[in-house]
């Protein structure tokens, strides 16, 4: 399986054009997402008490949980170690989903990762009312707390400032953070030119933490892996670049096979694509297109 590094055909610092995933590419967001929770909790406590705040805190915590777990199964054993299974996974989409009938309809696919919907799933399990204006100032807390605690992984910092030094572009690409707006009847609906910019303000504070770019592209209400997302951000890309680009040059980097780079890889022709998973060390390369590695600055071995 495993295909030699001099097999590739290397695509040349001189002709690079780099394309990155963020969160948990370049910075740790999952693993700060429960401790970012902490401003849910300090939001909820001044009006409902300690205990109550962190018992909507942990139940957050766990609906995020699971979505992440279940997002992250790649075979049907994947499912055993996920706290519920499959079936739990399942319920969860399900009731997420009942939130969003409008988003549903319109934009045809639900938004799985409203911090918006879990505050206020958490609090009708809870047996707590509560208003749009309280879940908005809990979700923009958590937010807040998320962009100050969040780090820029070291080997993302040091490949950016390699990128930089042969002066090469790096555009960013990124999912939307599903910022949905409550009503009062307690459905959600979607603004995609709100929920853009708050996500455009948290990833500019990046930029103090290491993570130079050129420009920034955004998955709303288009978001990965469909080709339009990936296709918004080439066109973007190319007008800040000055000429269309060749994505046979083009590198993408991600931590999602089928968020990030399946699409990239197989239906636009890109030179490489580079799977990072920093839980075990490794370098591995799959075919001419793809390696996978736990290290950023691995990457630098196939560019000459
Ligand atoms: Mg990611």
């Amino acid at each position: 399986m495993n295909a030699r590094i001099s097999e590739m055909d290397k695509i040349k610092w001189e002709n690079s054009v780099w394309f990155f995933d963020i969160d948990d590419t370049l910075s740790d967001t999952s693993d700060v997402s429960s401790d970012a929770t902490e401003g849910i909790r300090r939001v909820f406590k001044n009006k409902y008490g300690d205990d109550t705040a962190l018992a909507v805190k942990n139940q957050v915590n766990a609906y995020y949980n699971l979505m992440l777990s279940g997002y992250r199964v790649k075979n049907e054993k994947g499912w055993e170690s996920v706290e519920g299974g499959k079936e739990a996974f399942q319920n969860l989409l399900q009731t997420v989903e009942k939130f969003q009938p409008s988003i549903v309809k319109e934009f045809g696919a639900m938004k799985k990762w409203s911090r918006e919907i879990f505050v206020k799933m958490a609090s009708d399990r809870l047996g707590i009312s509560v208003t749009p204006e309280l879940v908005h100032e809990a979700v923009d807390a958590y937010w807040v707390e998320l962009s100050r605690i969040t780090s820029a992984y070291p080997d993302a910092v040091e490949l950016i400032k390699e990128i930089k030094i042969h002066n090469r572009p790096i555009y960013l690409l990124t999912s939307s953070d599903a910022r949905l707006k409550m009503q009062p009847d307690g459905k959600f609906i979607y603004d995609p030119v709100y929920s853009e910019a708050l996500k455009r303000e948290r990833i500019e504070l990046l930029r103090e933490k290491g993570i130079d770019f050129n420009i920034l592209s955004i998955g709303d209400p288009e978001d990965k892996p469909h080709r339009d997302f990936f296709e918004k951000a080439i066109k973007k890309a190319s007008e800040e670049y000055g000429s269309s680009i060749d994505l046979s040059n083009s590198i993408m980097v991600g931590d999602s096979f089928s968020g990030d780079l399946q699409t990239p890889k197989e239906q636009m022709g890109f030179g490489l694509v580079v799977l990072v998973d920093r839980t075990k060390p490794h370098l591995e390369v799959i075919d001419e297109h793809q390696i996978n590695t736990d290290n950023l600055m691995q990457v630098t071995k196939f560019i000459i």
